[in-house]
């Protein structure tokens, strides 16, 4: 047996420990790309979502690659996220790989346990001798998927400060392979030490003042950079700071009812969406608020196009939250036709935009400048946050 899973951006070392102590062997499919999502398209119902495509092309590199068995998260929010393991695994019988199971990871309340089912039937046993592998393999996932969005923060805010471009980039590489290869509970407490030490090793240019731009949407479009055309390496490189708190540790987290930022966001968005209708939705409303009252020079919304959640939070931030909270707000609907050309120049001029902004704060007497980095530095974050933020203002 051969297990393997989609890509989702820089989550593949987390999700490889979730199945690793069990004994199985994973073969991971290559980083999403053209010929993979040329495939997905072919293969899916028009109009389902981007995703569903995306996911589905890798899961045909991954056969390619001689995986048998796909691992396939799924939900039951009121959106289409719910049936895609088991519309993929028809269409991949249809297409000629008839020995494939599409296992579904059951991620809608973690609470009621439903993703041990699908460890045991990774894994093949009911052996009660599996448990302590099991519970070691739930602890290294989640450790390593914390140390992801730590190496996620960190990478939106120094990128925007070092001299050469590229060396964040080139650091995150490495550090998620070294991650990958820590397999020691021993050593991978240590881990989050070695990434502030990594970052610290980056050569920055503390006198910059980027600006501060949240980043929010569905998950995985926002998460999978092949797909979102890599916009926080973009933003990065165009000096600007991307404070983003979607994860995957996040949404384990929320799953798991411990999720305390959430709740702030969905007390946030409560009078504009009273409940879950799937997607990011609730949250991406609260971030907007969140993120304006904090002072933030931007709100970037990235989704995929046709779905429904997402558009209904872009609507209700165009049509009544920027009139309130007047922080400016940029949206990508991504598919596979999203050009990375048009794209940029969107970016840029948005970025022009809020430079053009800012100056003219600044000129009108509002000593907005330092109040600004301050104010979003101090009120947004964990502890790593902090961490990270020392380290840019530390001469
Ligand atoms: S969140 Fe959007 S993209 Fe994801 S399954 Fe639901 S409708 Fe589709």
């Amino acid at each position: 047996m051969l297990v393997s899973f989609p890509n989702m951006g820089h989550s593949w070392p987390a999700f490889k420990a979730l199945f690793k102590p069990l004994g199985v062997d994973i073969v991971l499919p290559d980083p999403t790309n053209r010929e993979a999502v040329k495939i997905g398209v072919k293969h899916s119902p028009e109009f389902v979502c981007f995703p569903f495509k995306t996911t589905l092309g890798d899961f045909v590199n991954a056969i390619e690659k001689g995986a048998d068995t796909l691992v396939m998260a799924i939900d039951c929010g009121p959106c289409r996220f719910g049936f895609y393991h088991a519309v993929q695994e028809r269409i991949l019988h249809d297409m000629g790989y008839k020995h494939i199971r599409v296992i579904p990871l059951d991620q809608a309340d973690l609470l009621e346990f439903k993703w041990v089912q699908t460890i045991l039937q990774v894994s093949q046993t009911k052996n009660l001798l599996l448990l302590p592998k099991a519970i070691n393999a739930v602890i290294l996932f989640l450790k390593k998927a914390k140390y992801i969005a730590d190496i996620q923060t960190a990478e939106g805010l120094i990128r925007a400060y070092e001299r050469n471009q590229g060396d964040t980039t080139r650091l995150v590489k490495k550090l998620l392979v070294q991650l990958d290869e820590t397999d020691k509970l021993s050593e991978l407490r240590k881990f989050r030490s070695v990434i502030t030490n990594s970052f610290k090793e980056i050569d920055i240019d503390r006198d910059r003042n980027p600006l501060k731009v949240a980043l929010a949407g569905e998950i995985h479009v926002t998460l999978e950079h092949y797909v979102n055309l890599d916009i926080r390496r973009r933003l990065g490189e165009l000096q600007v700071e991307v404070h983003q708190n979607l994860s995957l540790y996040d949404w384990v987290v929320h799953k798991f009812h411990l999720n305390y930022h959430r709740k702030w966001l969905e007390y946030l968005a409560r009078p504009h969406v009273p409940m879950d209708i799937g997607g990011e939705c609730v949250w991406v409303l609260g971030e907007y608020i969140d993120r304006a009252r904090a002072g933030f020079n931007g709100f970037i919304h990235t989704y995929p196009f046709t779905c429904m959640p997402e558009v209904t939070a872009r609507t209700i931030i165009t049509n009544k939250l920027k009139k309130e909270y007047d922080l400016p707000a940029i949206f990508f609907s991504m598919d596979e036709h999203s050009g990375s050309e048009g794209f940029r120049t969107r970016i840029e001029a948005f970025v022009d935009l809020m430079n053009a902004r800012r100056d003219q704060k600044e000129k009108q007497g509002d000593n907005i400048k330092d109040n600004l980095k301050s104010k979003s530095h101090s009120v947004n974050g964990n502890s790593f946050f902090n961490e990270i933020v020392q380290i840019i203002n530390t001469k």
